[in-house]
C-alpha cells in the first residue's frame, strides 16, 4: 500500500488535491503561518519569501507548493532535486523564469552540491554567474534573473547545506495528521468521487492511514473497489472493515516496512538496542530509508525509541507484534 504512485493513482491524487489553503484540512499551524506569508506579498505587490517544505511522503508538500502559486494567481513550474545534477541543468531553468513565478523543487536535498552553491546564489541575489567552458578557457556569464519564488520539499530539512537552508525565509515542518483530521480528508475525497460513506467507515479508513493523506486516499479507492464488486456500492462500516482486513492494512497503519523494521528489532535483536545502520541491513533497505520513512511513524505511535545507544523497542512495540516483551522493555 506505501508503494510510490503509478500514473492511474497520479491522475486520481491531482482530482483530490485542495486548491486553496481553505480546502486544506488540518495542519492548522502552517495553515495560517503561511496565509500571511502569502497575504502580506501580495499586499505589496512584492514575491513572498522562498519556503521551504519538510516532512514524509504524502502529507501534502505538493499541495501547498501548488496553492502558494495559486493563491499568488503564479504559474508553477515543477523540478526535482534528481532532475537537477549539474549547475548548468539549473541554470537553463532559471534562465526560463519569469517574474513572481513559483518553482517548485520537490526532494532538494538531492541536488549535487555545485547546483545547490548556483540555486542559493539566485535565491539571494537574483543573480547568477554561469560558467561555460573548461579550464583557463572557461568564462562566467552573469545570468538576471527577475524575482520569484522558489518552493523547497524535502524528507528531512536537516539533509540541507546550512547556506541553502538559510535563504529560506518560511519554512514548515509537515507531521503525521491527526486521524480526525484524516476522517475529513476520507469524507471529502468520497464526496468528490461521489461515494457514500458512513461515518465510521470514514473513520476507521482515517485511522488506518498511516497519518497520511496519501494513503487514505489510496485506501479509499481500495475500499470504492470492494464495495463496487462485493457490496451495493455504498460504504458501510462492515465493508470497509472487510475491504482493509483484505489488503491487510494493520489496524494502526503500518506498512510492510514498519512492520518488518519492527520485527527485526525485536525478534532479531531482542528489542535492541541496535544501530540504524545494523537495523537497516537486516530489513534490506537503505539507511535513509529506514530512517526518513519508517523510523518517524514509529516514534510517533511510542513504538519505538532513539536512544544514544540506538533503537529501541518499547513494550507498546512488542505487544502490537502479539509477543511478551521481556522484563524491562521500556514503556
Ligand atoms: P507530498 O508532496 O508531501 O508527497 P502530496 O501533496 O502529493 O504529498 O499529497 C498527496 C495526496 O494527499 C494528494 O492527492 C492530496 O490531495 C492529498 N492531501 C495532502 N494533504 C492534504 C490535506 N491537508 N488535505 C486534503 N488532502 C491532502
Amino acid at each position: 500500500i506505501a508503494e510510490a504512485a503509478g500514473p492511474q493513482e497520479t491522475a486520481f491524487e491531482n482530482a483530490l488535491r485542495p486548491r486553496t489553503l481553505d480546502e486544506l484540512i488540518g495542519q492548522e499551524r502552517v495553515r495560517e503561518q503561511l496565509a500571511l506569508v502569502l497575504d502580506a506579498a501580495v499586499a505589496r505587490d512584492r514575491t513572498p519569501d522562498h519556503v521551504l517544505l519538510s516532512g514524509p511522503p504524502g502529507l501534502g508538500k505538493t499541495t501547498i507548493a501548488m496553492i502558494i502559486a495559486h493563491q499568488l494567481s503564479a504559474p508553477l513550474r515543477l523540478t526535482s532535486g534528481p532532475a537537477i545534477q549539474h549547475a548548468g541543468d539549473l541554470a537553463a531553468i532559471l534562465s526560463g523564469v519569469n517574474e513572481g513565478d513559483v518553482l517548485f523543487i520537490d526532494e532538494i536535498h538531492r541536488m549535487s552540491r555545485p547546483a545547490e552553491e548556483l540555486l542559493y546564489m539566485a535565491m539571494e541575489d537574483f543573480r547568477v554567474d554561469v560558467v561555460v567552458g573548461k579550464g583557463p578557457g572557461a568564462t562566467a556569464i552573469p545570468l538576471q534573473i527577475p524575482p520569484f519564488t522558489v518552493v523547497g520539499a524535502t524528507t528531512r530539512a536537516g539533509l540541507l547545506p546550512g547556506p541553502l537552508r538559510d535563504r529560506f525565509g518560511f519554512t514548515a515542518q509537515l507531521d503525521y495528521y491527526e486521524p480526525a483530521d484524516l476522517d475529513r480528508i476520507v469524507r471529502r475525497s468520497a464526496d468528490l468521487l461521489d461515494l457514500q460513506v458512513s461515518a465510521d467507515a470514514s473513520a476507521e479508513i482515517g485511522s488506518r492511514s498511516r497519518g497520511t493523506p496519501r494513503i487514505a486516499n489510496r485506501l479509499l479507492r481500495r475500499v470504492r473497489d470492494y464495495a463496487e464488486v462485493r457490496a451495493d456500492g455504498t460504504v458501510d462500516h462492515a465493508v470497509a472493515r472487510a475491504a482493509l482486513d483484505l489488503y491487510e492494512v494493520d489496524h494502526l497503519g503500518l506498512d510492510r516496512l514498519d512492520r518488518a523494521v519492527l520485527d527485526a528489532l525485536c525478534r532479531n535483536f531482542g528489542g535492541g538496542p541496535v544501530g540504524i545502520t545494523t537495523l537497516a541491513v537486516a530489513v534490506a533497505e537503505e539507511r535513509e530509508t529506514v530512517e526518513e520513512l519508517a523510523e518517524p511513524f514509529l516514534v510517533r505511535l511510542g513504538f519505538l525509541a532513539r536512544t544514544p545507544r540506538g533503537r529501541v523497542a518499547t513494550a507498546a512495540a512488542w505487544r502490537h507484534l502479539g509477543l511478551s516483551a521481556p522484563p524491562g522493555a521500556g514503556s
